[in-house]
């Protein structure tokens, strides 16, 4: 174990201060989204994980559950991670909200985005996460999860692929969500993974980088992505 690994007690600490604040949420009715969700969805992975993603909030195969990115957008964030040797256990992975937002359409319930109000309700229960996991890189996944760290002037497609600070200064990467990744096709397939593929690797060697630091690094957060090592081929997920 490094010196800057987490001792047996501070993992326990942590998993119990995420069972307490996970119970606060499942008794959330800030927003009437409380009300209608099946199930709260809090977070779930590794206490003590160096990585955490953070998508925008539960659709609903997360909703029956209460486990975030299940269905094929998991599986493919699952992939995603396994490119870059983590396993997802090894990570930690929530949502910015933690209810279902969603309207009736007749006998349908539909997903929407969040509304402001939703995000602002919402917004402690991420910070206080990120304050107990503390980890060494925070991945937002989509535009809505990197808005919610980066402001409304967020545009994913031009501003992706670079390092921006995060909350308590935790290196903040961005890329695309899974979802969005599954819905290309042909051409913008390719291309959308090819970008994807970057920020991972970026990602991939700033955990090495902190990793083996001989001390926790405090300079500043450098701006542009960053070059990492092979492969070089999008097909790992
Ligand atoms: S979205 Fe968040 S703040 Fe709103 S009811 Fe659910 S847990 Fe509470």
């Amino acid at each position: 174990m490094s010196e800057r690994e987490p001792t047996l007690e501070e993992r326990a600490a942590r998993e119990r201060a995420l069972a307490q604040l996970a119970r606060t949420v499942e008794a959330c009715r800030k927003c009437e989204i409380g009300y209608s969700r099946t199930k709260s969805v809090f977070g779930e992975g590794d206490p003590c994980a160096h990585l955490m993603c953070v998508g925008e909030g539960p659709g609903e195969m997360e909703d029956a559950t209460g486990r975030p990115f299940v269905g094929r957008a998991g599986e493919l964030l699952t992939k995603m991670l396994s490119a870059i040797g983590l396993e997802r256990d090894e990570v930690y992975i929530c949502n910015t909200i933690k209810c279902r937002a969603s309207y009736r359409e007749g006998t349908k319930v539909r997903n929407r985005a969040p509304t402001p109000q939703e995000l602002i309700n919402c917004r402690p229960y991420l910070d206080e996460q990120i304050a107990i996991i503390r980890p060494q890189v925070i991945l937002a996944l989509g535009a809505p999860a990197a808005k919610s760290f980066l402001g409304p002037a967020f545009q994913i497609t031009r501003m992706r692929g670079r390092w921006y600070e995060g909350p308590h200064g935790i290196p903040l990467m961005v890329t695309f969500h899974p979802a969005y990744v599954l819905r290309q096709g042909g051409m913008a397939l390719t291309e959308t993974k090819r970008l994807v593929w970057a920020d991972l690797k970026a990602v991939r060697a700033r955990l090495d980088q902190l990793e083996s630091a001989p001390e926790p690094v405090s300079e500043g957060v450098p701006s542009g992505a960053q070059p990492a090592g092979p492969p070089e081929q999008p097909t790992l997920f």
